[in-house]
């Protein structure tokens, strides 16, 4: 697989977008030849009172938002949610933890039991719990994750800026320790906290030089919260977006790249960009953790909209009959091959 340096990858993702979008897309072809969109499903079963500060989270114990904490739930709501997610066509089901750290004891074995629920009902089992050991590591591998998330979340100079409880390096070791145990890697950032399109360059400069790439990437972009540091900023603008999907596309062409929180911002052509920029996944369910998604009736439209042939718009009559020729309004008699 290619290595790109940085410079390399700036230049890609500054490319004239039709350029950029046909690299990403003849990459997405010869990767991903079914070309389909996999729906995952993300559940909070620990929500809020979280001791880091990320600028971003409306989960930080703190800021002050207005946010409905919850321990740890049960393993029968939880196994309700997984069983309802399949229902709803989910392949993968996430579950995320507001912690610093996953704790040895009940929380370590309640979340085996997740585990066990979800791969039961023959779903990809993510989790997100912050940093964990070597040893925590095995265990969820032996109880059956598929993956594990814990994004970078954006370049290492600007992290520092985003979050000053735990350092961007502390994040690496964890992954190396995630892919140590055998469990995929689910890690990717946010775009739109104020950082630079070098920042962008670098986050994901550092993505593509974990060998092997994380099998997973979520893009997301920022949802501003009220009540967090980072609630004045304005909405990215959808190329902004578009532009880094391509690129992660092209430079990390065998991962699952998956457009996650802030798409309920973007328009339905803005999403389907997305897809055809090279995401091939997207998060799925009314709420992504504490942010609101797409409902899943739209969801289910916008995939069936994105991979079915359109029957209304073909002209079936003259296919049929393998006419060549057609009336106007006018009544007057058009060559179809005039019309290339
Ligand atoms: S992003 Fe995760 S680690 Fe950071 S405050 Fe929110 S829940 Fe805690």
């Amino acid at each position: 697989m290619k290595k790109y340096n940085l410079n390399e990858i700036n230049k890609i993702m500054s490319m004239p977008l039709g350029e950029l979008l046909y690299k990403a897309q003849h990459k997405h072809k010869k990767y991903f030849q079914n070309k389909d969109v996999q729906l995952a499903s993300l559940i909070s079963v620990k929500t809020g009172s979280c001791p880091e500060d990320c600028k971003y989270c409306p989960q930080s114990a703190h800021y002050n938002v207005d946010l409905q904490k919850e321990k740890l739930i049960s393993l029968f709501s939880l196994e309700n949610a997984a069983i309802n997610a399949k229902k709803n066509g989910a392949q993968r089901f996430c579950m995320g933890a507001a912690w610093k750290k996953l704790n040895d004891g009940n929380d370590l074995e309640t979340i085996i039991k997740m585990i066990k629920i979800v791969k039961k009902l023959n779903l990809e089992a993510c989790v997100t719990l912050g940093t964990i050991t070597e040893q925590q590591a095995i265990k969820l591998k032996k109880a059956g994750l598929d993956a594990y998330n814990h994004n970078i979340d954006t370049s290492p100079e600007f992290y520092k800026k985003i979050i000053s409880t735990r350092k961007f390096e502390e994040r690496i070791n964890t992954l190396k320790k995630v892919r140590k145990a055998g469990i995929n890697v689910c890690s990717g950032g946010i775009i739109g906290m104020g950082e630079s399109w070098l920042d962008r360059a670098k986050m994901l400069k550092i993505l593509h030089d974990m060998r092997p790439n994380p099998e997973s990437i979520p893009i997301n972009a920022l949802v501003p919260v009220k009540g967090t540091p980072l609630e004045n900023r304005s909405l990215i603008e959808p190329l902004e977006i578009i532009r880094v999907i391509a690129t992660a596309r092209i430079i990390m062409p065998k991962s699952r790249i998956r457009l996650s929180a802030g798409r309920k911002n973007f328009s339905k052509e803005t999403q389907i960009l997305c897809l055809l920029s090279g995401a091939n996944s997207i998060f799925y369910g009314e709420n992504l953790l504490t942010t609101e998604n797409n409902s899943m009736s739209e969801d289910k439209k916008l995939i069936k909209e994105f991979n079915q042939q359109d029957e209304s718009i073909r002209i079936k009559q003259l296919e049929n009959e393998g006419k060549k020729q057609s009336r106007s309004d006018s009544g007057e008699i058009i060559s179809l091959e005039n019309y290339v």
